[in-house]
């Protein structure tokens, strides 16, 4: 139950209007949490209906994407588009092919998305799209097919001043491609800015790969140096998934010298007491596409063990969850927190269940919510929305940099912003308020119809 009636109407609201949407609701009572905090001192937000307004997407548009199989049977999946706030920039964020999209987990990460791009400090608006089609086990010509299919419907939709889409879960260099090339034959033009995450020779930024995972890495170790004294020198880290996120959180964890011990794909996980070999992880995942299993063939002296959830049980003192949402529950961070850990940061977008969130905070341990974590993959994305305008590429090294950049800036605001509420250390609380105050301030100025 909210403290504020105001509040507590939006979020019966929200859930009235679409009761199966379960992880939205999630996302938005996390939010209103944070809000309530603060929502007396702001008797504007009511009096002008920026909360109602805030959570409900400016635009829905779903779609039948057709396409033929390599046996020649035509398949019929769903295209999902959830335009969601387009106040300070352009729609932005990531599609995600996975078979559990649905439109309750793309309105939860495209309402995550408005908080996250605002608090990169770029103009960016908030947006998420997909599918359910699956992509795994499929042929290459069959995800071309598919790609070509639903860019031909989500065209109208889109454009560099109007919705910028990129990856996520299931969307990498292989479709954003393919959806890149169908754009421009279909609308006749090079638009290099209308799609991020493109290959480097067609006006990708470099970085932009590694950005999810080395982001997450600068602002955990921003949070361990401010907060504890501490880096990642000399720690234990554990990290779930074993993608683009999962990948290059390794690979920067291990270069700022720490042991990356355990990774996991949805069927299981590793565990590697000597540290994990990435070229091995890479060769399975990036090379052939493989599951993280092949990596205990072919390590001597690691060991795999069925199902993902287990490998929480792996001790560590820094727990980067990257693979999916509502991955730890209640009962997971309490073995977490009992082995000592010292830092959880959130590479995926909600990986923490509420109740675990909450097990963190009381153990004192430091937590670092998603939306400010994993804000360097969008970050760079923006970055590659400014080299696209300019015409123009920036070298590794100022693309890194201004990444690192971003990601300590957008450490000191969250924890300002949550030192002001009086609650310092609530990053949650920082994130929520920071992310939204820009975005509601600009709202107001432009007026709401
Ligand atoms: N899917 C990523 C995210 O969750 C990146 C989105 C983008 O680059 O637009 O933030």
């Amino acid at each position: 139950m909210l403290k504020s009636e105001y509040l507590q109407r939006v979020y019966t609201q929200a859930v009235t209007r679409d009761p199966d949407q379960r992880e939205f609701h999630q996302a938005v009572l996390e939010f209103l949490e944070s809000l309530d905090q603060i929502i007396d001192q702001h008797p504007e937000y009511e009096k002008k209906g920026i909360v109602e307004t805030f959570v409900e997407p400016e635009r829905v548009i779903t779609f039948r994407v057709p396409w033929v199989d390599d046996q020649g049977k035509v398949q019929v999946n769903r295209g999902y588009r959830v335009q969601f706030n387009s106040s300070i920039g352009p729609y932005k964020g990531g599609l995600r092919f996975h078979p559990t999209v649905n439109l309750s987990i793309l309105k939860f990460l495209g309402f995550e998305q408005i908080l996250k791009n605002s608090l990169t400090t770029l103009p960016m608006g908030g947006a998420k799209g997909g599918s359910d089609f699956d992509p795994k086990g499929k042929s290459d010509e069959e995800v071309m097919r598919f790609c070509q299919s639903f860019m031909t419907e989500l065209q109208r939709h889109i454009g560099q001043f109007v919705d910028v889409p990129a990856g996520d879960i299931g969307v990498g260099a292989r479709e954003i491609g393919y959806l890149f090339g169908q754009y421009r034959r279909v609308r006749g033009t090079y638009a290099a800015g209308v799609l991020t995450g493109k290959g480097l020779s067609f006006g990708g930024s470099l970085v932009r790969t590694e950005a999810t995972g080395y982001g997450l890495c600068y602002l955990t170790q921003e949070m361990l140096s401010k907060m504890k004294g501490d880096s990642f020198q000399g720690k234990t880290v554990v990290i779930s998934g074993s993608g683009n996120v999962a990948i290059f959180a390794c690979q920067k964890a291990t270069e700022l010298g720490a042991k990356v011990v355990a990774l996991s794909d949805s069927n299981g996980y590793i565990h590697d007491p000597k540290g994990i070999d990435l070229d091995v992880v890479k060769d399975i995942k990036l090379g052939h596409r493989g599951r993280i299993k092949e990596y205990a063939d072919r390590v001597p002296g690691s060991t795999y063990t069925e199902g993902f959830r287990g490998i929480w049980n792996v001790p560590c003192d820094i727990a980067l969850p990257c693979a999916t949402q509502n991955e730890i529950d209640g009962e997971i961070a309490r073995t977490i927190v009992k082995q000592g850990t010292i830092a959880v940061a959130e590479g995926a977008n909600m990986p923490c269940r509420p109740e675990a969130i909450q097990e963190f905070q009381h153990a004192g341990v430091l937590f670092a919510p998603a939306k400010a974590a994993n804000a360097g993959g969008v970050a760079t994305s923006g970055l590659e929305m400014s080299q696209n305008s300019m015409r123009y590429a920036w070298s590794f090294e100022e693309v890194d940099r201004r990444l690192k950049t971003i990601m300590t800036n957008i450490f000191h605001n969250i924890y300002t912003a949550a030192g002001e509420c009086g609650k310092p250390g609530d990053l949650v609380l920082g994130a929520n308020i920071a992310g939204f105050m820009k975005v509601a301030d600009v709202m107001l100025s432009q007026g709401l119809i």
